[in-house]
C-alpha cells in the first residue's frame, strides 16, 4: 500500500508551496515509498527514533507513533524501542515519548486488558494466535490443543467481532464437530437458519455437511472447545466470509 501525504499542501501549500511539494511528493511520496529496499515498519522505526534523539516529542512525533503503529509495531515493541533509545538520547526524552506512545496505544492496552479478563474467566489456554487459520477468519482468534490424540479437542477464542468463515465438515460416514462453549459469549449459525446464541455450558452439535459458521458476539470475547467427531474420509470445505451485513443483523 503505498503511501500518500497531503499535509504539505494542507498546512503550507499557500505560503510554501515548493516545501509543500518536497515534503508530500519528495519524502513521503517517494523516499517513504521504497519499500522493496526498506519496510514501512523499519522507516517508522528509524523515524521515531530521529526524532525523539532531537527531543521533538511534538505533534509530528504523535502522527509518527501512529503511522508506526499502523505500519504493525506493537505496544511492547515501541516500549522496547524507547527504553533502548532513552540510554543514548536522554531520559527525560524518553519520558516524554513514552507519554505519548501510551496515548497512542491506549486502545491495544484495551485489547489486552480484554483478553486477559477472558483468560481469567475460563480454565482452558487462549493459547497461540491462530495464524494457520487465519485466512478463514475475519479479525483474529487464538488456539490451544487440548488433545491431538483419540479424539481432536481444541480450544479456539475469537476476540470481539470476530468469526470463522462460513464452511463444510465433509464426512462420507461420522464426522462433523463439537462444541463447548467455555467462556464469554458467541454465535452458532446455519445457512438459512436463524442464528444461535452462545453461552458457557451450551453444546452445539454440528452435523457433517451442513454449512455454517461460529464466533463471538460483536461485544464479547468467546471461546468453545472444538471436538473433532471422527468419521470417514473428513475434511473441511472453507467457503466466504460471513459479511459484516449478515453478522450487523445479529441481535
Ligand atoms: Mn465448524
Amino acid at each position: 500500500m503505498a503511501v500518500k501525504q497531503t499535509a504539505g499542501r494542507d498546512t503550507l501549500g499557500q505560503f510554501a508551496p515548493k516545501f509543500a511539494q518536497l515534503n508530500d511528493d519528495v519524502l513521503f511520496g517517494q523516499v517513504w515509498n521504497r519499500t522493496d529496499k526498506l519496510s514501512l515498519r523499519d522507516r517508522s522505526l528509524v523515524t521515531v527514533v530521529a526524532l525523539l534523539a532531537q527531543g521533538l516529542t511534538d505533534s509530528s512525533f504523535q502522527y509518527h507513533l501512529a503511522t508506526a503503529r499502523q505500519n504493525g509495531v506493537t505496544r511492547e515493541e515501541m516500549a522496547e524501542v524507547l527504553t533502548h533509545a532513552a540510554f543514548y538520547v536522554g531520559w527525560p526524552k524518553a519520558w516524554a515519548a513514552f507519554r505519548m506512545a501510551k496515548d497512542v496505544w491506549a486502545e491495544e492496552a484495551e485489547e489486552e486488558d480484554g483478553k486477559a479478563r477472558h483468560q481469567r474467566e475460563m480454565v482452558f489456554p487462549i493459547g497461540e494466535a491462530n495464524d494457520g487459520f487465519a485466512r478463514y477468519f475475519t479479525g483474529r482468534s487464538y488456539l490451544q490443543p487440548l488433545s491431538q490424540q483419540q479424539v481432536g479437542v481444541y480450544n479456539v477464542t475469537f476476540e470481539p467481532g470476530c468469526r470463522n468463515n462460513w464452511h463444510i465438515h465433509h464426512a462420507r460416514q461420522g464426522g462433523g464437530q463439537i462444541l463447548l462453549c467455555v467462556a464469554g459469549r458467541g454465535y452458532y449459525q446455519e445457512w438459512g437458519q436463524p442464528a444461535r446464541a452462545l453461552h458457557p455450558g451450551d453444546v452445539v452439535n454440528i452435523p457433517p455437511e451442513v454449512k455454517h459458521w461460529h464466533g463471538a458476539a460483536a461485544d464479547s470475547w468467546f471461546s468453545h472447545l472444538a471436538l473433532e467427531v471422527s468419521g470417514e474420509d473428513c475434511s473441511n470445505e472453507w467457503l466466504e466470509a460471513v459479511s459484516d451485513q449478515e453478522y450487523g443483523q445479529l441481535d
